[in-house]
């Protein structure tokens, strides 16, 4: 039966059986020894000459070969301890081994953190690479905080519902990934940049409490924090206020981070308005750190609040169908953050009655952490008339606002609670968390700066046929850039 490497530490004289990775094989006359690497960790193996049909086994291993071993647990002697592994005290004498696969030279070193390697490299072999200890603390990690995130959500009282990832084009302030219908010929679905309509949808269809951890496609221009894909914690809450959602999430994100063993500098979370933010910080993501805090993994949560809804172009990232300028290519207004959200209370009569539109204030929060924005949402529109108010500041008539988003006037008809809601994405929270610089350090194949993907070789042609039922020509094959 086999046993981990982590396990050795108790089972001092024992016969135990491992079965990993040859990490280095080093040779010392008469001693062969090996680092044998698992889930856990990594376990020394001596093979003595003295068994000659097993040493010159041995010594035919090299880097990455998967073997089965067998063999006694030993104290090292006290001179020999290595100190830098948790097994350090211990080592196995092999008694019996199996070969179980074979490894050509792997591409590149695994004993280091892997930043020193080129990124396409690293990419096109991902697999290999996530064989080191940084790539395998990094997922392990992640695995664990969206665990944590779910059993907080189970707990109180969440539903996790999937939403279609075949879906139509929205505003969400990117370009769609879109995907042709074979049954409908000439026609595209998108792929969601986020559930934002279908949560919504949830909440009018009575669930009162969704999480999804949901996948986002945006075809955006690629950067250190940003990929085609990404991972949000997608929450949606009815019969709640501002307020009161932000003080559950920020119990989320508490109980999360405290249990992953980090420290809060803050609690809770301070609150700070946009307009603030801008004067103090020069910015609307900015890092309350202190170095002590930057040494110590310390993590800087705040709040950013009031907003405006609308902008009449400079100044914000976001904000949906925007010429090259950044400004709207339907009216002089584009959102800021989110066309469903609803203004701050005060402002609700404002916008339906088209007044003073650059002062209208959204319920929009967004969570910054140590520099980085992890997170946003808002209260939404959940009365027609405030939906279809924002959508004719943004230049939509009546008969466009109804073609594109007729079925959310049509669902805010029905008897739609009051409700709001917030993502988080899961790559900026891991960067926060880890300190990485780059999203696809946070990811298991994450996309090149280039925009390909990992180890498979996409984008790329497809058959002419493919083509054909789909209905689709090619004009003109544009050379690879
Ligand atoms: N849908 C928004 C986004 O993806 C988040 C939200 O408002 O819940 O940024």
């Amino acid at each position: 039966m086999r046993i981990l490497t982590k396990e050795i530490i108790s089972k001092e004289g024992e016969l135990v059986e491992l079965s990993g990775w040859v990490s280095v094989r080093r040779d010392h006359g008469k001693i062969i020894f090996i680092d044998l690497r698992d889930r856990t960790g990594i376990v020394q193996v001596v093979f003595i000459a003295k068994d000659k049909e097993l040493y010159s086994l041995a010594n035919t291993l090299r880097p990455e070969w998967v073997v089965k071993i067998k063999g006694t647990v030993n104290k090292r002697p006290e001179n020999m301890i290595n100190p830098d592994i948790a097994t350090g005290k211990f080592e196995l004498l092999a008694e019996s081994m199996e070969i179980l696969n074979e490894s050509i030279t792997p591409p590149f070193p695994l004993e280091t953190d892997g930043r020193e390697i080129d990124e396409e490299v690293r990419l096109k072999y991902r697999y290999v690479d996530l064989r080191r200890e940084r790539m395998q603390k990094i997922i392990r990690l992640r695995s664990q905080f969206v665990d944590r995130v779910r059993q907080f959500l189970f707990k109180n009282d969440f539903v996790e519902i999937e939403t279609p990832m075949l879906t139509k084009s929205t505003p969400e302030g990117s370009r769609d990934f879109v995907v042709p219908s074979r049954l409908h010929p000439g026609k595209f679905f998108a792929l969601p940049q986020s559930p934002q309509q279908y949560k919504q949808l949830l909440m009018v269809g009575g669930f009162e409490r969704y999480f999804q951890i949901a996948r986002c496609i945006r075809d955006e221009d690629l950067r250190a924090d940003r990929g085609f894909e990404h991972t949000q914690i997608d929450m949606e809450v009815s019969f709640t206020t501002r307020e009161e959602f932000m003080a559950l999430d920020e119990a989320m994100i508490t109980s999360v981070c405290e249990s992953l063993g980090y420290k809060i500098k803050e609690k809770p979370f301070p609150i700070i308005s946009y307009a603030d933010a801008m004067k103090k910080h020069g910015a609307d993501k900015f890092d309350l750190r202190d170095e002590s805090d930057k040494e110590n993994g310390v993590l800087a949560f705040a709040w950013v609040v009031d907003f405006p809804f609308f902008s009449s172009g400079e100044g914000f990232s976001s904000g949906g169908e925007k010429n090259e300028k950044g400004k709207s290519s339907r009216s002089e207004w584009t959102f800021t953050h989110n066309p469903f959200s609803m203004p701050i209370p005060e402002h609700i009569d404002w916008l339906v009655s088209g007044k003073n539109i650059g002062e209208i204030l959204t319920s929009q929060y967004d969570l910054v952490c140590n520099g980085f924005e992890v997170g946003g949402g808002s209260v939404r529109a959940h009365r027609p008339e405030i939906l279809k108010a924002t959508f004719k500041v943004l230049g939509y008539s009546d008969k466009e606002t109804n073609e594109q988003f007729g079925h959310m006037v049509d669902a805010l008809s029905q008897g739609a609670p009051p409700h709001g809601g917030i993502a988080h994405g899961v790559e900026r929270l891991l960067m926060t968390l880890t300190g990485e610089k780059y999203l696809r350090e946070v990811q298991a194949f994450p996309q090149t700066s280039s925009g390909r993907t990992s180890v498979m070789d996409a984008p790329s042609d497809i058959y002419p046929e493919q083509l054909k039922e789909l209905g689709i020509a090619i004009e003109k094959k544009k050379k690879n850039i």
